[in-house]
């Protein structure tokens, strides 16, 4: 298993209006993950349809498009040993309702269109949406995270 599998995360623009930002990135800290990109974005209505394109043809997109649109979104790439799948544990289940206690929607949420939170679901996923959301030179590399520069020491 690899060190530096990536995964993309997007607090949705629920989890933002809430204050939940801080105690989400907290979390993957905590768990022993590297942030390597971070931004807040108002995403467009391309790169929202973009983004959740495989559902473009169920009921709930358009409704889906306007709410990722509707505010901030802070979209970022974890990095660390099996962070797609652990992303996902960690977030819980897509209905807040069937989440656990103890993951993300499970102790936040109660909606399932306002579920705080969105994590790749796959490798495949995860590489497409970090170059959607992402350039390259806005990811950090091993280089700028082994040197001086990444923690600067006085
Ligand atoms: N969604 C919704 N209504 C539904 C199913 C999904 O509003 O009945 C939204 C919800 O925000 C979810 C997103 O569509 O997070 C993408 O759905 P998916 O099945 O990919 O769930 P996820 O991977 O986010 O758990």
């Amino acid at each position: 298993m690899s060190n530096d599998e990536r995964t993309f995360i997007a607090i949705k623009p629920d989890g933002v209006a809430r204050g939940l930002v801080g105690e989400i990135i907290s979390r993957f800290q905590r768990k022993g993950y590297t942030l390597v990109g971070l931004k807040q974005v108002v995403p467009s209505k391309d790169l929202a349809e973009s983004h959740y394109e495989e559902h473009k043809e169920r009921p709930f997109f358009s409704g889906l498009v306007s709410f990722i649109t509707s505010g901030p979104v802070v979209a970022m790439v974890w990095e660390g040993k099996g962070s797609i799948a652990m992303a996902r544990a960690m977030i819980g289940a897509t209905n807040p309702l069937a989440s656990a206690p103890g993951t993300i929607r499970g102790d936040f949420g109660v909606d399932v269109g306002r579920n705080i939170i969105h994590g790749s679901d796959s490798a495949d996923s995860a590489k497409r949406e970090i170059a959607l959301w992402f350039k390259s030179c806005e990811l950090l590399t091993e280089v700028v995270r082994s040197s001086n520069l990444y923690v600067p020491s006085l």
